[in-house]
């Protein structure tokens, strides 16, 4: 079994770096440049004073400068890791982002490992026919067009869990689920992956860790787990004649606030321009598409 990179990392105010595990507990001053290796995986050791890098259950929120890019790759070459990228483009959805988020995830997402596109569309004949590098591939899953948005929505809990065990299991050992309206430039590699990974989406909220339903992932197994248990907790609602505010978003949030996430993405993972300046953001890695709402989502 491939080592839980869910070392924890916890930043402390007189900028040292604690790691701590089960059986170890470490300290390391800034001035220690090397990676500390624990149970088999090397871990970055830089520090950054600046920004939140730990959660208050002990997961690592992870930003730029904290980490060696290359050193993650390795590790995961080397624990010979493969990535699933979920994404849905159903109706007119698909010819206005899909090629875009596709075309830049070939620059930027997880280039070091082996990975394969999983496309949920309704016209499986539209999806580009795009040129992929090596250890890479892409596989189209037909799925039903449903009238209401907010039920495509929600249905991908469902469509997700179902293609994890009939298909994903077998190639991958990490799986994660993107909005396809969104494209990537910046790296978005492995350091991101984890047991259970969530994207902070706090920046834009007061008080509470929230997450942002449009990333997400972790192990399969972590992932089936989450969105079959989305799901079934979307259908409890149905048969009650509710719907949470925030459809997915809201049943993902719950189960995240249960299952607190093993690793937190920084904003650099999701970030839109219209936010503006952040100083402490240095680099950003994926950004949302324009919204256009009005001409994109089917309506009855
Ligand atoms: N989606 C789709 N077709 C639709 C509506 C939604 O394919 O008609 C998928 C698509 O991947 C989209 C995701 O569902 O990115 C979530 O919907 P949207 O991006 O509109 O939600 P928001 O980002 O506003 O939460
Ligand atoms: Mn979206």
């Amino acid at each position: 079994m491939f080592p839980s990179p869910e070392t924890i990392l916890h930043h402390s105010q007189n900028r040292e770096v604690i790691w701590k595990n089960n059986h170890r507990s470490t300290t390391l001053s800034p001035s220690s440049k090397k990676h500390y290796v624990l149970a088999g995986l090397s871990v970055p050791t830089r520090s950054r004073g600046d920004v939140q890098t730990c959660t208050d259950w002990g997961s690592p929120v992870i930003w730029d400068g904290m980490f060696d890019p290359d050193h993650y790759d390795q590790e995961h070459r080397r624990n010979h890791s493969s990535v699933s990228l979920t994404v849905f483009a159903v109706g007119r959805y698909l010819d206005a982002y899909l090629e875009a988020l596709l075309l830049s995830a070939e620059r930027h997402f997880m280039v070091a490992l082996p990975v394969t596109y999983y496309v949920f569309t309704d016209v499986p004949e539209r999806v580009p026919d795009i040129q992929l590098g090596p250890e890479r591939s892409l596989k189209v899953v037909r799925v039903q067009r449903h009238s209401r948005w907010q039920d495509i929505s929600m249905m991908h809990m469902r469509a997700i869990a179902d293609a994890i065990e009939s298909q994903i299991r077998q190639y991958s050992r990490y799986v994660f689920c993107f909005d396809v309206d969104q494209v990537f430039v910046g790296r978005f590699g492995s350091e991101a992956l984890g047991d259970s990974v969530a994207l902070s989406r706090a920046y834009m909220e007061t008080g509470d860790f929230y997450c942002h339903a449009a990333v997400f992932g972790g192990s399969w197994q972590t992932v089936k787990n989450m969105t079959e248990t989305c799901y079934q907790t979307i259908m409890e609602d149905k048969e009650n004649q509710m719907e949470a505010l925030w459809h997915d978003e809201s049943h993902l949030n719950k189960y995240l606030w249960l299952h607190k996430p093993s690793r937190v993405l920084s904003p650099e993972y999701c970030w839109s321009s219209d936010i503006g300046y952040r100083g402490d953001m240095h680099v950003t890695r994926l950004l949302w598409a324009k919204k256009n709402y009005d001409t994109l989502r089917v309506t009855v």
